[in-house]
Order: structure tokens, then C-alpha cells, then sequence
């Protein structure tokens, strides 16, 4: 068997891995779906699990040889049944996306009815956009935000469910900066006789922590991504009452997907383990209380949020009033130059196009894990000013890009 290492195998990759590695370490994630994992979960996930093929659950395999791989999936599941409190829960959803498709494909037909948040005001792909399977096998019907506060319409979330009549309702969002209030959308769902399908993707963290309402309990299925601010490496994850376990573990296998990614799961069950530490409680408090530093310094300067603030993790940035000449999408590229990396995002009421819209958007889990105080934030927020205030510079630019660095050298991330 070939045992040489990836340097000596294929330098061409490994130079992109050692300049993928240094990228991360000299600049500053603000992609609010990103985080970086530890290096036990990275250690879990290149594993030799990689090769085994478990198709199946624990104790009911279609191949041999599942005994480690069952040990490492019922620690994952246990571990996120003591996070979340579910009754059920499948750790194999490769991606977020896969654990929504998954709850689809066991509740509906197609041609059935999904109302969810329309996507430029927070909703994701996989909600039924256009673009999505989602889109194309099911009608579709979207809910918005209060233009003028930048809160979930939920009077008018209920009245389309009137009128629409859903058979699934969909809540939780890629955008949004405030709580969601599960109760009000779980009114709408019964009222319409619908189901109610929580996509907690962003928030898993938060939520594990207690820092955000839980929608587990009240909504009929939460799906969430395990890589955000959960922090437990790339894949997904559904949980249920015990009365859906049957048809979304068949809906997950084998409706939709293949063997489970077993290295992926045992990073799942490390980044579990270690988010039921005490510690985590307070990394997903510290979350919070920096996206608010974050959310302050940027109104200081005069830059409008979308919602005025923030409650989680992230915050949305609305250039229109400030900077009407810049778009989000000209902001990131400023500031991607001076080692600031997040995103131009489409804001409520969007003007200019998904392509290159109106607005960034901002989080703070990454640099939160990297041990980025609420001074350091505060500062953070300050250089992200000075790029999005002179994003033509090159000396802003350079100079911000010289103080990013000193940033990540002070807050190391995989010494
Ligand atoms: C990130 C996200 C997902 C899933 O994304 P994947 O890339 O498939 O893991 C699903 N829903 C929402 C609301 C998200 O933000």
C-alpha cells in the first residue's frame, strides 16, 4: 500500500491545503456560517472511518465489520439528544441541505405545498427556491419580513398560511439577527393543519447553548448543519418526535442518500462531546455579546442594520443609506483584499440583485473560537469601517490588511 505522505503523493494539493491553512490563519472568518473546528474534530473527520461502509443504523447494517462504526455513530446521536433534547435523531444527513430533503421526502408528495421565508429576506436555497429541488417538486409559497424593522412578519406569515394552505411551514433562517419566535410560527402550523420543519442550521450552536430558544418541542422536525456555530465539523442533522423516526431514517437512507460519511459522523459525535462541555455555554455567550460589539461599532459609525441590531450570532449591514454607491458584493471584494472575509447579502426590500446586492453580512463565531475578546471586536468592527467607508483605497486597504494579521498572530487558531 502506497504510505507516503500527501506532500511527496501530490504537492499540487498540498500546497493548496498549506495555503488553504495559512488563508485561515491570516484572516479573519467573518462568514457567519463558518467556524473552525478543533483539531480533535479534524482528526475525526480525516479518518480512517473514511474507508468503512456502514449503510444501515447501529445494529442494523447492510455490511459487515460496523462494530466501531456503530460505537461512533450512537455516541454522535446520544451526545445530540442530550444537546438538543430530541426524542430522535439522525446524525447521517450529509449536509444541512440533505437533512431538509430528508424531512421532505418523508412528509410529502410532490406537488405539496411549503411556505417558508422568501430567500432575500433570510430564507435559504433549500426552502424552495427556484434553483432547488425544492423549487421544482413542490409549491412553493414565501413569508417575509417587516420591510420596516427588519422582524419576521408573523400576523402576515399567518395569514398567507390562511390563505395558502401549507403542509409544511418553514422556519429558521441563513440571514436573520433576531430570536425566532417558534411558538407564533407553531400557531400558524396548526392553525393550518401543517407541519412545522425548524432549519435551526445557523443557530445549532446557540440553541445547544441556550443562548437562543430552543424550537425542539414545538416544531414537528429540526434540521440543522453541524459545522456552524455548533462547531462540530461539515453535515447535518435531523431531529424528531419518536412517532417520525421510522420515515425520516428511511427518508435518509436509503431515500435520499448512500452509506453515511462515517469520519464526518465521528466528527460530529467529538464536536458534540466538547459542546457539552461547560466551556461551550460560554463560547456561544461570548458569540452573542461580540456580535452586539460588532453590531454597535458598525451603527457608531453609520451604518444601518438591518432589524437594528442584533440577537444572535450575526449581523446584516444595509449600505443603501450610508453608501449608496457601493454594493455588498463591491464591500467584500474590498475587504477579502485586506484579509476580512464574509459576505454581500441581500437585504429586505433588495434593489439591486442577489448577484450584487445591498448589504454584508457579518458573524462572529469564527473569531469568537479564535478567542477574540469584545475589545478586539470592537476593533475588528472599526477596520471593517474604514474598508467599507474607502473601499477604493489601496493604502486603506494595505494598512487594514497589515492590522488583520497582527490580529490573527495575537489570536492563533492550530498552533
Ligand atoms: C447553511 C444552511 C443550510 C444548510 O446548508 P448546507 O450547506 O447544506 O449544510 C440549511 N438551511 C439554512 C437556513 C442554512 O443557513
Amino acid at each position: 500500500m502506497e504510505n507516503q505522505n500527501i506532500r511527496a503523493v501530490d504537492p499540487a494539493v498540498a500546497d493548496a491545503l498549506a495555503g488553504e491553512r495559512t488563508r485561515q490563519e491570516e484572516t479573519l472568518a467573518m462568514i457567519a456560517s463558518e467556524n473552525h473546528v478543533s483539531r480533535a474534530v479534524l482528526e475525526a473527520q480525516g479518518s480512517v472511518l473514511t474507508n468503512k461502509y456502514a449503510e444501515g443504523y447501529p445494529g442494523a447494517r447492510y455490511y459487515a465489520g460496523c462494530e466501531y462504526a456503530d460505537e461512533v455513530e450512537e455516541l454522535a446521536i446520544d451526545r445530540a439528544k442530550e444537546l438538543w433534547g430530541a426524542e430522535h435523531v439522525n446524525v447521517q444527513p450529509h449536509s444541512g441541505t440533505q437533512a431538509n430533503q430528508a424531512v421532505y421526502y418523508a412528509m410529502l408528495d410532490p406537488g405539496d405545498r411549503i411556505l417558508s421565508l422568501e430567500l432575500s429576506h433570510g430564507g435559504h436555497l433549500s426552502h424552495g427556491h427556484p434553483a432547488n429541488f425544492t423549487g421544482q417538486m413542490y409549491e412553493v409559497e414565501q413569508y417575509e419580513v417587516d420591510t420596516e424593522t427588519g422582524y419576521i412578519d408573523y400576523e402576515g406569515l399567518r395569514e398567507t398560511a390562511e390563505e395558502f394552505d401549507p403542509d409544511i411551514i418553514v422556519s429558521g433562517y441563513s440571514a436573520y439577527p433576531r430570536t425566532v419566535e417558534w411558538d407564533r410560527i407553531q400557531a400558524a402550523a396548526d392553525a393550518a393543519d401543517a407541519y412545522h420543519l425548524a432549519d435551526i442550521a445557523h443557530i445549532t450552536g446557540l440553541v445547544a447553548a441556550g443562548v437562543h430558544p430552543s424550537p425542539v418541542g414545538i416544531a414537528d422536525f429540526v434540521t440543522g448543519s453541524t459545522h456552524k456555530t455548533i462547531r462540530a465539523g461539515r453535515g447535518g442533522i435531523v431531529m424528531c418526535d419518536e412517532e417520525y423516526a421510522d420515515d425520516i431514517d428511511k427518508a435518509v437512507f436509503p431515500g435520499g442518500q448512500g452509506g453515511p460519511l462515517m469520519h464526518n459522523v465521528a466528527g460530529k459525535a467529538v464536536g458534540f462531546k466538547e459542546a457539552l462541555e461547560p466551556a461551550f455555554e460560554d463560547y456561544a455567550r461570548r458569540v452573542v455579546d461580540n456580535a452586539e460589539v460588532l453590531g454597535e461599532t458598525l451603527q457608531g459609525h453609520g451604518l444601518s442594520l438591518v432589524s437594528g441590531g442584533t440577537d444572535n450570532h450575526l449581523v446584516l449591514a444595509d449600505l443603501r443609506e450610508s453608501h449608496p454607491d457601493l454594493s455588498g458584493g463591491d464591500a467584500e471584494d474590498a475587504l477579502a483584499a485586506a484579509g476580512i472575509v464574509l459576505n454581500g447579502n441581500t437585504v429586505p426590500g433588495e434593489t439591486r440583485s442577489p448577484f450584487d446586492p445591498s448589504g454584508i453580512r457579518a458573524g462572529t463565531a469564527g473569531l469568537t473560537t479564535r478567542g477574540f475578546d469584545e475589545d478586539a471586536i470592537e476593533e475588528v468592527g472599526d477596520l471593517i469601517y474604514r474598508v467599507v467607508d474607502d473601499a477604493d483605497s489601496e493604502d486603506v486597504i494595505y494598512e487594514v490588511g497589515e492590522r488583520v494579521v497582527e490580529l490573527c498572530e495575537a489570536n492563533p487558531l492550530y498552533q
